[in-house]
């Protein structure tokens, strides 16, 4: 992607500037922890395609619930 390009991107959410994670191919905000998506070298700069950087992996919520229900069966 265009480095000068880069620049003039900002996240449409806080409006500061975006790293370019070449590897995921995304556009990420540090401070809303959102990556915005990158399709055929077009940033995709919208809310609804922007990936929660906070949010557990599915695999991660899982063992997670697991944990609580083991935890609440060990209540008397
Ligand atoms: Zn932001």
């Amino acid at each position: 992607m265009d480095a000068r390009l880069l620049e003039l991107l900002v996240c449409p959410i806080c409006k500061g500037s975006l790293q370019y994670d070449r590897d995921a191919q995304e556009l990420v905000c540090p401070r809303d922890k959102l990556a915005y998506p990158i399709r055929d070298d077009i940033p995709l700069l919208l809310v609804d395609l922007a990936r929660d950087l906070e949010a557990p992996a599915a695999a991660d919520a899982s063992v997670a619930e697991t944990g609580a229900e083991a935890s609440v069966s060990d209540q008397p």
